[in-house]
């Protein structure tokens, strides 16, 4: 065992590995009991509050009212007996963020009391309310210097207050929204919230234009799909990119990948589904519709899917989607790897962000329906998010900027840089109709009198799937596909319900007051279509030629986080978040210096652990079997046997090569200033490394190689 390399140490202990006594059983806890059993949902709060209480959170949470003062100190009082009847001791206000993280203070529920016992301290509505943690060490981008270091929690009704802890205790953990001193956010909730609002208020302009005379609140819907690897938890500790960084930064391609196509969709590993079942039931527990599950494409890559929910509680729910992968991982000797691109060579993990926007009384809006009148409504709504995503597309790119994420987008199984909408035929086609005008054949002419004549019908499923598409219409929802593993959903979702916002008001100042609706929205929809219908693409996005194609039709190809992230301060990206109150100047500007300053932290702990690993895990290996080869040359020719010197050769350079690309990564590492440098500069110099590193796999000893191999990441559980 003592001359065991940690490799072979975690190989031998996975093997030795007994499956763990089961921890889930929905028999004797059905999911119907489990269900939201930790959140102090609706239901509960009608069992603990008065009526009109109830009524007052009721009408907050369904119609976005304001909660009416007062009401606060009954639900805190309800909430907290609630919570330490189920063994809370401690309460915490949740607030999200720009590190696009979930953060946490925790208060306990207790106070001294004069008689040197300890009482339970009242939980005032005030506490509920309004929290302060320290803001200073989250980032703010210049918004407040470290010396005004205020920050306020403010509880966010619509989103339920639930129970997190582990074996040793529980926790009531509040949604709050965080924002500074003077009033900036500091998050990613508050402008989430106040893009709902927005839309809501477009999105019923339009929908009294169709006659409709009640008309409930509109809330955009999301549905995030996560994928996400599992690695045991043995080869993750011998990895220190993975630890670290959460992708490794090193390894040869596995001699099996992905190429079979075997995973997608695969029998689900015995292992990996009890994890999955203990993932489910904790996501029960706290109310997250946690839906589908399957394996993914690369080996060792699998996906969960929770139903669509308002995109506030979708966002909330998603940051607990990924603390309860992680959690219940480590509970089963795994790690949960969320990182966008943790193995070159095989696919990365996206989050499928499926968005839409709807109401209790006319439904999901992007709804193509069966009737003509309810198609023009439908065309109305699909037309503002085309002219949304056009006009708006660096912002869109901008969105789903990261680190991370560059790894991933267009390298070949994810879709390009590059923004374009995917309708499916049939859609497309009746857009191109709407284009043509009054063209040529009756009946096409027929079909472009919107909700008078007849439109071609659509099918419910309006097209196929396409994949290579970072924006497809599935239907009746249109999915954000580009976005990151890792990220919060929220910045994706900010963008979108804002400029579909902005697009809508656009729409209703053309077809409020218009003589003849129809003709209105025919030509504001073929206004559409010839600014903007060039970002309508349905075929294959990860072509070369499509590349080409989009540059010819102007549509920007942001390839990375350098040259996606400006887009946030753009004068039109600025102008839009402010005319809508989502975001101030101040804020975006905040954004873009704290998204920068985590891609450059980001590039520089990866460019250290490069050299940190290169330099005292594979040149050691390497340099010393160089040298024990030619030991072994210099005594074949002592023995007067010919002896071939190829590979010490080769393994002498590459150990050469190895000192030369270090002293080059060494040396851009330490002129890193602006974003800039840090991709064009470093990431290249690293994978310069990479590369050299890679190609010293083939040539060492097994016994002798230091980090757990792709094979054995990806293969063994
Ligand atoms: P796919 O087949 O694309 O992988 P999944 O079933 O894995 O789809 O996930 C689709 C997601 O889209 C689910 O979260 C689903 O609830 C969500 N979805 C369905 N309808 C809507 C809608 N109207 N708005 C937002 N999301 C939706
Ligand atoms: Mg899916």
């Amino acid at each position: 065992m003592s001359n065991m390399t940690a490799r072979a140490a975690a190989i031998a202990a996975i093997a030795a590995r007994k499956s763990q006594d089961p921890s889930v059983n929905f028999v004797e806890e059905s999911p119907e009991t489990v269900f939201g059993a930790n959140t102090f949902n609706l239901a509960v709060m009608k069992e603990t509050l008065k009526p009109a209480t109830y009524q007052a959170v009721v009408e907050t949470v369904q119609n976005g009212a304001k909660l009416p003062e007062g009401v606060a100190d009954e639900v805190a009082e309800a909430m907290k007996n609630w919570a330490v009847s189920r063994g809370a001791t401690h309460f915490a206000h949740v607030f999200y963020p720009l590190t696009g993280t979930s953060a946490e203070k925790h208060d306990s529920f207790y106070d001294p009391g004069t008689d040197g016992r300890t009482n339970m301290s009242k939980f005032k509505g005030k506490t509920l309310i309004q929290g302060e943690p320290d803001a200073s060490s989250f980032p703010s981008g210049g918004i407040r210097a470290t010396h005004t270091a205020r920050g306020y929690t403010a509880w966010d009704v619509t989103s339920p207050a639930f129970l997190m802890g582990n074996a040793n205790g529980t926790t009531l953990c509040i949604p709050t929204s965080f924002v500074s001193w003077t009033g900036e956010s500091l998050d990613t909730k508050t402008p989430l919230l106040k893009s709902m609002q927005a839309l809501d208020k477009q999105a019923r302009r339009i929908l009294k234009l169709f006659g409709h005379q009640d008309v409930s609140r509109v809330a955009a819907t999301a549905g995030p799909e996560q994928e996400y690897f599992l690695v045991d938890k043995m080869f993750y500790y011998a990895r220190p990119d993975l630890l670290s960084a959460g992708r490794s930064l090193f390894g040869a391609a596995s001699p099996k990948g992905q190429e079979f196509e075997d995973h997608y969709f695969g029998l689900i590993p015995d292992r990996v589904m009890a994890f999955m079942y203990e993932v489910d039931r904790e996501l029960f527990k706290l109310g997250i519709p946690a839906k589908t599950r399957h394996n993914e494409v690369a080996p060792g890559q699998f996906e969960i899917a929770p139903l669509f929910e308002s995109a506030n509680l979708a966002a909330d729910h998603q940051q607990l989607v990924m603390t309860v992968l992680k959690k219940t991982a480590d509970k089963h000797g795994l790690v949960c790897l969320l990182h966008e691109k943790p193995f070159a060579g095989i696919n990365g993990s996206g989050k499928h962000v499926n968005w839409s926007l709807g109401n209790a009384t006319q439904g999901n809006l992007l709804d193509p329906g069966d009737t003509p009148h309810e198609n023009a409504q439908f065309l109305v709504f699909a037309g503002a998010v085309i002219r949304a995503v056009d006009k708006f597309a660096p912002l869109l790119r901008a969105s789903i900027a990261s680190a991370g994420n560059d790894h991933r987008l267009g390298a070949n199984e994810a879709p390009p840089a590059i923004i374009s909408i995917y309708l499916g035929d049939q859609l497309a086609d009746v857009f191109e109709q709407i284009k043509a005008g009054g063209a040529t054949t009756s009946k096409q002419r027929g079909t472009l009198q919107i909700g008078v004549d007849v439109l071609p019908e659509l099918p419910k499923d309006a097209g196929d799937r396409n994949r290579t598409s970072p924006f497809a219409f599935t239907g009746n929802r249109f999915e954000f596909r580009a976005v990151g593993s890792n990220m919060s959903i929220s910045g994706p979702l900010i963008a979108m319900n804002t400029i579909v916002a902005d697009s809508l008001e656009w729409m209703a100042s053309k077809l409020e007051g218009a003589a003849d609706l129809n003709k209105a929205i025919q030509s504001a929809l073929k206004e559409v279509m010839d600014k903007h219908g060039r970002v309508i693409f349905n075929g294959n996005g990860y072509a070369e030629e499509w590349h080409a194609e989009a540059a010819e039709r102007g549509l920007p190809n942001l390839k990375t986080s350098a040259d996606a992230l400006p887009a946030l301060t753009a004068p039109e990206v600025v102008e839009v978040f402010e005319k809508y109150g989502v975001l101030s100047e101040t804020e975006l500007n905040s954004r873009y210096a704290i998204l920068c300053e985590q891609y450059e932290k980001v590039v520089n702990v990866e460019a250290k652990l490069v050299a940190e690993i290169a330099q005292t895990k594979i040149f050691p290996a390497a340099a010393s079997y160089a040298a024990s080869l030619a030991e072994g040359v210099a005594k074949m020719k002592a023995a007067g046997v010919s002896s071939s010197t190829a590979t010490l050769e080769k393994v002498a350079a590459l150990v050469s090569q190895l000192e030369s690309d270090l002293a080059m990564l060494h040396a851009v590492h330490d002129k890193a200033h602006e974003v800039g440098d840090w991709t064009f500069k470093v990431l290249p110099a690293m994978t310069k490394v990479r590369a050299t590193v890679d190609e010293l796999e083939g040539y060492l000893p097994d016994d002798v190689w230091p980090l757990p191999t792709y094979q054995e990441m990806l293969f063994i559980k």
